[in-house]
């Protein structure tokens, strides 16, 4: 059985303190309710055999610490029956006195001491490092300094700040000015070719079907061929950028009809239909492809 992550965390760093300050039978306490809970935490039974005064609870845990990480030295030197480091093992009297007094507690009051408000609260008080004013308690995955919500990008590996995420995306994107020139001048001749096809040739039911079908394939193709000859490097507007060409692409052959229109032939809006329909799917397909 495990337990929650939050309480796990809560009692650990309570043990470690009463540990610290020398309260021995107190973090004996806590560590024994970790691992009676959750026995796959060395950390816990490091911590049980470095405080109780239980010699053989002392071994015992000390070898469930070792069998959970055979490589602990601490673990392999007391399991060896080597003395523990100074610090570990020794408390002046005055501590002592105050591990009789833990110990004399009920393990419940113990517990509410170690997951009372005012605790978690002092530990979770943080405030955003780019809006001093707002208390939250996330961190940044990349730089662990405290966001709030509103600073806050979620990612698949944890909340990342503005300036790592603009960090990394300077990293990730690599393309040059040459590269934007390539990627307009590429698409646009590509964009430009398929935009005549399309408004030249066929008509129709059928061709509207046709283009419907083969409008997001075009797109793709434009997209490819341009991501090609750049390297596949990547730029912030790329995308942006090559799907305005496929969109221009198929206006400038389409211009005619719109000059149609603008002289009063509303017949010729229906002319519109299939180079709208190419140019929106088209242009959404190469947007995506080039992303
Ligand atoms: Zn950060
Ligand atoms: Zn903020």
């Amino acid at each position: 059985m495990s337990m929650s992550e939050p309480r796990l965390r809560t009692l650990l760093r309570q043990a470690e303190k009463a540990k610290s300050a020398g309260k021995r039978a107190a973090a004996a306490q806590l560590y024994r309710e970790i691992v009676d809970e959750a026995p796959e935490v060395a950390e816990a039974w490091l911590g049980l055999g470095e405080v109780t005064h239980d010699e053989a609870e002392r071994q015992h845990a000390f070898e469930q610490a070792l069998a959970l990480e055979p490589g602990n030295a601490v673990a392999q030197a007391a399991v060896a029956g080597e003395p523990l480091p100074q610090a570990v093992v020794t408390a002046d009297e005055e501590m002592e006195r105050e591990t009789a007094v833990a110990a004399a507690k009920p393990l419940a009051q113990l517990y509410v001491e170690a997951s009372s408000p005012a605790q978690v609260e002092e530990d979770h008080l943080l405030y955003c490092y780019r809006h001093p004013e707002r208390e939250t308690s996330l961190r940044c995955y990349n730089c662990n300094r405290p966001i709030c919500i509103n600073c806050a990008n979620k990612t698949p590996v944890g909340y990342i700040c503005p300036e790592c995420r603009h960090n990394l995306e300077e990293k990730f994107f690599t393309a040059s000015t040459v590269d934007y020139v390539l990627a307009i001048v590429v698409s646009f001749i590509l964009s430009l070719l398929a935009g005549f096809v399309v408004v030249r040739f066929g008509g129709g039911f059928l061709w509207v079907l046709i283009v419907l079908f083969v409008a997001g394939a075009v797109g793709g193709f434009v997209a490819k061929i341009t991501n090609r000859v750049i390297g596949g490097r990547r730029g912030r507007y790329i995308p942006h950028l090559v799907a305005a060409m496929v969109i221009l692409g198929v206006v400038i052959p389409a211009l005619p009809l719109l000059v149609g229109i603008l002289l009063g032939g509303v017949g010729a809006l229906f002319g519109l239909l299939v180079p709208g329909i190419y140019a929106f799917v088209a242009s959404s397909s190469a947007f995506y492809w080039m992303r």
